[in-house]
Order: C-alpha cells, then sequence, then structure tokens
C-alpha cells in the first residue's frame, strides 16, 4: 500500500517550530517511501478556525517546499462524520450523555478524593429510552460518547516509542461530539484518516492517550489501524519551551534570515543524535530518514544552531538559486566570492557595496600611507587578468619589506575599508583596477 501521512493543522494559530517539525517529518516519511503527504486543515471548531490562518499555514508549506499531494478541509466533510456517526449509533458504539461540565468535575473530584482514578462511570448508559424521551421532550440535546470495549486490549508498536499497551478499563469514554452537534477532534480524524488511506500517523507524544482511543474507533469502523508514531516534544536550548519558541513561526525565522533548507535540514534530525547534514534538497533527507532514531528524550531546538546550519546551508547555495534576491548587478563571481562570509543573505547587500563603494577607509601612519601609495602605483600597471592580489601582494613586499598582517591588513583596509571580510583574492578582481588604485591612493 502506498505510504500515505497527513499533516493535520487547527487553523487556530499560525504554525511554531514544533508543528513545522511534524509537518516535514510526515513529508519526510511519505517522500522515503515514494508515498502521498496530504495537508488536512481540522477547521471543526468553526468559532477558533481563521481563513487567513488557512492561507498562512498553506503559504509556510510552501516556503518550505513542502507541498502536499491533496488539501482536504474537514469543515467541508460534515455529511461523512454524520454517516459514519449514524453506524457507530446502530452498532451500539456510540452513547447519549447529559452530565454538565459541572457535574462532570464533581464526579471527578469525588473519585480522585478517594484515590480512584477519575474515569467517566457511564451512568448515562444505563439511561432506558423513556428517559431519553423525557429529556429529549425538555429540549435536552444529548452530547455523544464512544463506548470503548473493554474486552479488547489495547496495543500497538509505535514507530518511536515502541511497543504500547493500554487498559480500557482505566480509560473514559472519550466525548466526541458536544449537544450542540458540533464535532471533538477524535473522531473525525479516524474517520478521515480511513477515507484518506492514511498508512502512517506521526505526530506530538502529546497525542499518545488519544491514540489509545483513535485505534479502537479504527476497528468499531472496520478499518485497519494504520501505523502509529509520536514525536518527544520539542523543548528550547534551555530545557523547556518557552513562550517565545511555542510561537516561534515562519515570518519570524524568513525575518531574520533564515532559509528553508536551513529549518528543514536542523528539524530533519532534530531528536536524533545524527549529525545535521546541511542539505540543500530536502529529498535528500528524505533517504536517510529514519524514524528508529529518534529518541524519547524531548528534543531541543537551538537557535544558534539553526543559525550555524543556516550559514552552512548559504555557503553552499548556488548563484541560481539566490539570484533574485541580491543586490542588482551582483554577479555569479560576487556571489561566489562573498558568499563564505554570510550568515544571512541580507548580508550580501552589505559585502556588494564593498565591492561597488564608495568605502572610508581608517587614517593610515606616514610610513603605512606611503606604502600604499606605492601599491596604488604597482596596482595600476598590473596585468589584471590573472590573479591581481597574488600580483599586488608580491609586488609590495619586494618593495616594502613588509609581510604578514603589516603587508595584507593596510591593503585591505584602503580597499574594502574592512579590517575582515571575503578574500581579497576573490574580491580585488571584482573592485576592478581602476577603482582599485582610487581606493589605495
Ligand atoms: N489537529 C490536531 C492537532 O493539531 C491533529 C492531530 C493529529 O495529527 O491527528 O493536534
Amino acid at each position: 500500500m502506498t505510504v500515505t501521512t497527513r499533516f493535520a493543522p487547527s487553523p487556530t494559530g499560525t504554525l511554531h517550530v514544533g508543528n513545522i517539525r511534524t509537518a516535514l517529518h510526515n513529508w519526510l516519511l511519505a517522500k522515503q517511501g515514494g508515498g502521498r503527504f496530504l495537508l488536512r486543515i481540522d477547521d471543526t471548531d468553526v468559532a477558533r478556525s481563521r481563513e487567513e490562518h488557512v492561507i498562512a499555514i498553506r503559504a509556510d508549506l510552501a516556503w518550505l517546499g513542502l507541498h502536499p499531494e491533496r488539501e482536504e478541509r474537514q469543515s467541508a466533510r460534515f455529511a461523512i462524520y454524520e454517516a459514519a456517526f449514524q453506524r457507530l449509533v446502530a452498532a451500539g458504539r456510540l452513547y447519549r450523555c447529559y452530565e454538565t461540565s459541572q457535574e462532570l468535575d464533581l464526579k471527578r473530584k469525588v473519585l480522585l478524593g478517594r484515590g480512584l482514578p477519575p474515569i467517566y462511570d457511564r451512568s448515562a448508559l444505563a439511561l432506558s429510552e423513556a428517559e431519553h424521551a423525557v429529556k429529549a421532550a425538555s429540549g435536552e440535546a444529548p452530547h455523544w460518547r464512544f463506548l470503548l470495549d473493554h474486552d479488547e486490549p489495547i496495543a500497538w508498536v509505535d514507530g518511536i516509542r515502541g511497543p504500547q499497551h493500554f487498559d480500557p478499563r482505566q480509560m473514559s469514554d472519550p466525548v466526541v461530539r458536544r449537544a450542540d452537534g458540533s464535532w471533538l477532534y477524535m473522531l473525525p480524524s479516524v474517520i478521515d484518516d480511513i477515507e484518506m488511506g492514511v498508512t502512517d500517523v506521526l505526530r506530538g507524544e502529546d497525542h499518545v492517550s488519544n491514540t489509545a482511543t483513535q485505534v479502537q474507533m479504527f476497528r468499531a469502523l472496520g478499518a485497519p489501524v494504520p501505523r502509529f508514531a509520536h514525536e518527544a516534544l520539542l523543548t528550547g536550548a534551555e530545557g523547556k519551551l518557552s513562550k517565545r519558541l511555542g510561537s516561534l513561526g515562519v515570518s519570524e525565522l524568513r525575518e531574520s534570515g533564515i532559509e528553508p533548507e536551513a529549518l528543514i535540514a536542523l528539524l530533519a534530525r532534530l531528536g536524533t543524535s545524527d549529525p545535521v547534514d546541511a542539505a540543500l534538497d530536502a529529498q535528500d533527507l528524505a533517504a536517510s530518514f529514519d524514524l528508529s532514531r529518534f529518541g524519547r528524550a524531548p528534543a531541543r531546538f537551538d537557535e544558534a544552531e539553526l543559525a550555524r546550519v543556516n550559514a552552512a546551508v548559504i555557503h553552499r547555495l548556488p548563484y541560481a538559486r539566490v539570484t533574485d534576491r541580491l543586490p542588482a548587478g551582483m554577479g555569479d563571481a560576487a556571489w561566489e566570492a562573498i558568499r563564505p562570509n554570510l550568515n544571512t543573505l541580507a548580508e550580501a547587500a552589505e559585502w556588494w557595496r564593498v565591492v561597488t563603494g564608495p568605502v572610508e577607509a581608517p587614517a593610515f601612519d606616514d610610513e603605512t600611507r606611503a606604502s600604499l601609495d606605492q601599491a596604488a602605483d604597482v596596482a595600476a600597471g598590473l596585468d589584471w587578468s590573472g590573479d591581481p592580489w597574488a600580483g599586488l601582494t608580491g609586488a609590495l613586499k619586494d618593495l616594502t619589506g613588509r609581510k604578514g598582517k603589516a603587508l595584507f591588513l593596510p591593503l585591505r583596509q584602503a580597499l574594502t575599508g574592512m579590517d575582515h571580510g571575503p578574500d581579497m583574492k576573490a574580491l580585488l578582481p571584482l573592485i576592478g583596477r581602476d577603482e582599485a588604485v582610487r581606493r589605495l591612493g
């Protein structure tokens, strides 16, 4: 069967780093198996879902290059849920309840007070049809719970956590539909996973207990249970998920100069002990993506590491990939010369200004000034077609006896206005002879 994964965000906010990692891992898992990656917008909660977030989620995935084969919206699928719902009602797997949240709270407190687990007592299951009719006549609409089969042990081999076992007797029958007819997340997700042929559900470990109940829902609907894997949650470098990291999203990262390739390279490995591969093509990462490499310990997201990966990615980006984001006039050779000095692509403009000038050199002492005048004369007469930097420094060394820093630093300062920067061998031809002579003189 074709591997099919899905990323199922609720459009109640924008994607943060943790969601992006989930999306990426689902994409990698699908691509590795030559399979399909689906985007499912979980917008059953109409009041909290926002169209602007749907648009932002699509844009973020597009920026990352994670293109879904198919997009579905839960809000367009209510008829499908209704049909499955009716089947489960007919099969006796859904039942009507009327407890208010205050009543449920009280029941929980009583149980906890007695040192018992706060499991729903199924008292609504004992209501007779006549009692339901009385409630209906008084306008009291039920909410619906899924009846867990206490005799069906729940187990799956989690792709990350290994064998998992749950005792349904220790679990509450989950509410799947509210009294107003609206859906909770649990059942529609299962119905969709079945209908969309999802073979692998990969999501955060905050969903482990949901999976336990969903395993029985798949069976109740007569469908095979997909493979499940639950990833450890993300924490900041300091050990917990900070507010900042919890909201850190694509737009902030993009504005701070992070390339999609860098974010993908880091997140593809985050949670494993494998080194980050600053790959330029996510497809290359798919081949080596391996769920069994992921540990159960929280994965640490370190912005400093992202910055390092970003620089490594930029140092490998070919000119063709960045052309339209570079300053006008900046060509292939300039990109090659400047690229190794960049932490972000925006910095290219600063180095390009160094090439195009004007630059401001520091004040030099008289002896250095004199040596630079000699350098200007040498530069004016140099064969510029070969390696003018080697020609210039070689000739100046012979003329002045300067060497090392005393030779190179004043030249760099006069030519670029900076103490450091790209390799002068690559930079000098870009500055050009006339401009170099002017800057030296
Ligand atoms: N909408 C759910 C969430 O964002 C989806 C969980 C799932 O992948 O099944 O948590």
